[in-house]
């Protein structure tokens, strides 16, 4: 059996996002350039018949890693995946791995931000800690697998401000934020500088220049 490559048809070096998510992937697009990267074609996983894998793994990393391996089992192509959610200190952690779907119904982010108000209805200010966490695998055909990190602390607030982001960010202010403004009232570029997602997949790229390189 033949060793495939990291590249696609065209010769290029492409990579696989574990993602059908449109935004997901220019985001994705400007790190890698900004860490000069701009020469990998950026497939997503729509282009390919690739079953959605159960998420079912007990940690971010897990899921990403179940994530990634699904694409490159589908294609033959290295593959970049992620997982995120968020933990709040007084709930044990708890949404985590879960929080897509916290009320019940995947990705309804309403009924999730009403859950999560409700569940923190008695919870002090000083209490209401919380950090949103990504995880981002890179898997090879060859065998390759690396997942990374990255967090932003921050803390819940008592009712929504904000209607930029998606899922819990009218709800949540980081800490890395000097004027208290949620995440739903931070453009995307303000977002991205300190997201959790942004610093896993910056954490990537050493990495992904190590696959270019062909170590
Ligand atoms: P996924 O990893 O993109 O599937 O995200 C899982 C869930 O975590 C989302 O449905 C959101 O509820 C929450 N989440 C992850 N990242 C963010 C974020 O940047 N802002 C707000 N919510 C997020």
């Amino acid at each position: 059996m033949s060793t495939p490559r990291p590249t696609g048809a065209t010769g290029q070096r492409e990579l696989v996002v574990a993602s059908a998510n449109a935004h997901k992937l220019e985001e994705i697009a400007a790190i890698l350039t900004e860490v000069g990267l701009a020469g990998i074609r950026l497939r997503s996983m729509r282009e390919f018949d690739v079953a959605s894998p159960a998420e079912d793994g007990e940690t971010f990393e897990a899921n990403a890693l179940i994530k990634a391996r699904a694409c490159v089992e589908a294609t033959g192509l290295p593959a970049i995946a992620d997982d995120s959610g968020i933990e709040v200190d007084a709930l044990g952690g708890a949404p985590g791995v879960r929080s897509a779907r916290f009320a019940g119904t995947h990705g309804d982010d309403e009924a999730n931000n009403d859950a999560l108000l409700a569940a923190l209805a008695d919870v002090a200010d000083e209490r209401r800690t919380a950090r949103f966490v990504c995880a981002a695998a890179l898997v090879t055909p060859h065998g390759l697998e690396q997942t990374v990190r990255g967090t932003m602390e921050g803390r819940v607030l008592r009712e929504r401000r904000g209607t930029n982001g998606f899922g819990y960010d009218p709800l949540f202010v980081a800490d890395a934020t000097d004027d208290g403004r949620s995440n739903g009232e931070l453009s995307a570029a303000e977002k991205d500088r300190i997201s959790h997602r942004g610093v896993a997949f910056r954490a990537l790229a050493r990495p992904l220049q190590q696959l270019l390189a062909g170590r």
